[in-house]
């Protein structure tokens, strides 16, 4: 069994990206080619949202859009410690500090309360007590907040839009796990300032190599992030306007990715009849905590994940379904606030203890659009004897 099975889909399209693909080795525009707007315009259609640029990957999404804001040293940007490594490192890498807030136990996602004491203890106002990065002498200016949707269920956004608005700052959605998400009748990819996918192929929409793109309603910021995209171009090809990066999709991927997403809405009811097949087969399992989704809310399912009663519990569900060939993940072992590449920031253990203690008790089961009845049954055998 495959924890994401990529070869049953391939099946079924294959001969339509080879067709595709054939075409660019045609017409040799491997870089910017016809592909890409078609794309960019199938992807807006599907989101609702007026600007998608293509570009080289999610974590390059997240900092395009991040420098289209300015931001650099002295700044702060609000974030989850509960994520991928890439969601905070890019504010790092621009010299900004990540600002850390504890996710809700339920969603795992960030906890707009949270949220809102750390903003508040940032700007020196009276809040919860909240733990904040290095020394206090100078703090950081808070400028944004990157709120992410955790395997694929979208964030508060009501409220963490609110916490925005109120305090002056920019939202990011990191959508790099939940496109094909809904919150309230909008898609993910609609929820943010800016939002930014990632199409590494175990995402649930996912090319065959690097990718990711950017969405925004705003005009100004997506002639930013055009610019930003090619080295920071502006009308003069060799009079570039400001520092950009090489951030671009190549025709190859949004190749594949045309192809995918001919299927992908049938690939979201097929992922919808999965994850509430598995809540039917595992309910009432003692010592096994199911996901929950909020009402309002649709989750594209990019990782199923259970919460176990404590660390030697997760060892030994692991260890059983590593016996009967069963393939099981952990996302995510250590928070961020724990991770070496961070340790300047000089956070402690114990400063987000819901970050610390789910780290310790999730676990994530195989989980795609392919997964047979069959397949579901015996896992949830597995562990309901466990
Ligand atoms: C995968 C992922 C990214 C980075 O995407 P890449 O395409 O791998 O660069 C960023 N944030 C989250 C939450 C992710 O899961």
């Amino acid at each position: 069994m495959q924890f994401i099975d990529l070869t049953a889909q391939q099946q079924r399209i294959r001969s339509e990206i080879e067709e595709r693909i054939r075409n660019i080795l045609d017409h040799g525009k491997y870089i910017m080619g016809p592909e890409i707007p078609e794309l960019e315009k199938k992807l807006a259609a599907y989101t609702g949202v007026r600007h998608v640029l293509g570009c080289a990957s999610g974590t390059d999404a997240l900092l395009m859009a991040l420098m289209a804001y300015g931001i650099g040293p002295g700044d702060a940007v609000f974030t989850t410690p509960f994520t991928f490594i890439a969601t905070a490192e890019v504010i790092r890498l621009l010299g900004a500090v990540p600002v850390f807030a504890d996710i809700d136990p339920l969603t795992f996602n960030i906890d707009p309360e949270k949220l809102e004491a750390a903003v508040k203890a940032l700007r020196g106002e009276k809040s919860d007590p909240c733990p904040l990065p290095g020394k206090t002498e100078e703090l950081p200016a808070a400028k944004g907040i990157i709120a992410v949707d955790l395997f694929g269920l979208p964030a508060e956004y009501r409220s963490v839009r609110s916490i925005a608005q109120k305090y002056g700052l920019f939202l990011i959605e990191d959508a790099a796990q939940s496109f094909g998400a809904e919150y309230h009748g909008t898609k993910a990819g609609a929820l943010a300032d800016i939002a930014c996918t990632s199409f590494f192929p175990a995402k649930p929409l996912g090319c065959y190599g690097d990718g990711g793109a950017l969405f925004t309603d705003s005009d100004e910021l997506a002639e930013k992030m055009r610019s930003i995209r090619v080295h920071g171009s502006g009308p003069h090809k060799y009079d570039n306007i400001r520092i950009g990066i090489n951030g671009r999709l190549d025709s190859i991927q949004a190749a594949v990715l045309l192809s995918k997403l001919s299927i992908f809405p049938e690939e979201v009811k097929l992922r919808h009849q999965a994850a509430q097949r598995y809540s039917s087969l595992l309910a009432g399992i003692p010592n096994l905590r199911l996901p929950s989704v909020t009402g309002g809310m649709k989750s594209i399912w990019a990782q199923y994940s259970l919460l176990a009663e404590n660390e030697n519990h997760r060892t030994e569900i692991q260890k059983k379904l590593q016996e009967a060939q069963i393939p099981t993940a952990i996302y995510y072992p250590i928070p961020l606030h724990l991770q070496s590449a961070f340790a300047d920031l000089g956070y402690r253990e114990g400063d987000f203890p819901i970050s610390e203690e789910i780290s310790r008790r999730i676990f994530s089961i195989p989980m795609h659009p392919y997964l047979t009845k069959e397949s579901q049954e015996k896992i949830a055998e597995i562990l309901r004897t466990g």
